[in-house]
């Protein structure tokens, strides 16, 4: 067995107390991968795990198995000391909030990944910058464990695998995929049902927030650069959450001459978070320069400053990546 595997698996064995964290603004990824790991560790090895989040939950992914076992990591004690801590899907570990102190206090803690941009800051560290979502990764580890993988694993892992590839359009879209998705539906899994439930079940008032901000978007560079503001006025205007948000940034690419698409959001402290994403460009580059992180051709970081001031920073800085 690879011997990160094994050492994880010694690791789980050992502990009497286990923490799995996702990031800050959950996505599909990271949430189907916490629970498919907490459920994993469950039901094979019988112990009980605090699956945790930081921000705000995505009801969006609320059909995923078990999702109400998620807690607020602001409800864990920042003193309280765990055997065993886990991320997945965490860039950096400033993206578990308060659960950072949690997990650097651990007897043990292991970081699963596949940002390119992770540092390695886990005792144990499992990640492949290759390899789509963080699923695949469980998949391999669980696959050596040689436990027979639940339904519902299963589930969760579909749509790490779905959601992360862009339901296997985005360039991280491979062989791999497409023969973890055939073990997943051998499993027991219906892509079409996982699919209405992650992707047709819109509120109505998100659906209309979305054309919305698409509408109001800027175009420069002979269109190749799109630039969406949403402010907390804007959100107010249709009761939008966080969760609102997910997949404008995409739609801002998905026209023909669009290289470089970006949505800078107000936040609650009037900071400017950033989702970028780019069709041929290496965006990573840009993203640190601002402290974020992420992968080729999708990536973020918050700006601490207010919309207009980010917004004309990140412009010049994208304005120099393409060619006139
Ligand atoms: P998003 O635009 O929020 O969907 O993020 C796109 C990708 O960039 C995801 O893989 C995120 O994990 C990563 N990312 C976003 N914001 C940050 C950040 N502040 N630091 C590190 N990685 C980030
Ligand atoms: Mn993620
Ligand atoms: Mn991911």
């Amino acid at each position: 067995m690879n011997k990160l595997y094994l050492e994880l698996k010694n690791k789980i064995e050992a502990a009497n107390s286990i923490i799995v964290f996702s990031h800050v603004s959950p996505d599909g990824d990271t949430l189907g991968s916490n629970l498919a790991i907490s459920l994993m560790i469950e039901n094979c090895f019988n112990k009980k795990v605090d699956s945790v989040f930081a921000g705000s939950l995505p009801s969006l992914y609320s059909y995923l198995p078990d999702f109400n076992r998620f807690k607020d990591v602001q409800t864990i004690p920042s003193d309280k000391k765990y055997d065993l801590a886990i991320a997945v899907d965490v860039a950096s570990k400033d993206r578990m909030i308060s659960g950072t102190v949690i997990f650097d206090n651990a007897k043990t803690n292991v970081n699963i990944d596949h940002h390119k941009t992770n540092t390695g800051y886990g005792n144990i560290n499992i990640i492949d910058g290759e390899a789509a979502c963080v699923g695949i990764i469980l998949y391999r580890i669980f696959s050596e464990w040689n436990y027979k993988i639940p339904l519902d694993v299963a589930r969760c892992i579909y749509t790490s695998l779905l959601t992360d590839t862009g339901g296997f359009r985005y360039e991280n879209t491979g062989v791999e995929c497409f023969n973890l998705a055939a073990e997943l539906v051998k499993l027991g899994v219906s892509p079409m049902e996982e699919y209405r439930a992650c992707y047709e079940t819109k509120p109505q008032s998100m659906v209309q927030f979305q054309a919305y901000i698409v509408s109001n978007t800027l175009f420069y560079n002979n269109g190749k650069i799109a630039f969406a503001k949403i402010t907390r006025s804007d959100m107010s205007k249709f009761d939008a959450i966080d969760e609102y948000t997910e997949g404008i940034v995409e739609v801002l690419r998905s026209s023909k001459n669009v290289e470089i698409a970006a949505i800078l959001k107000e936040t609650k402290e009037g900071w400017t978070k950033v989702s970028l994403r780019s069709k041929n460009t290496n965006i990573i580059p840009v993203v640190l320069e601002f402290g974020g992180g992420g992968h080729t051709f999708a990536a973020g970081c918050t700006i601490k400053k207010p919309i207009p001031i980010a917004f004309d920073k990140l412009l010049k800085r994208i304005q120099s990546e393409i060619p006139a």
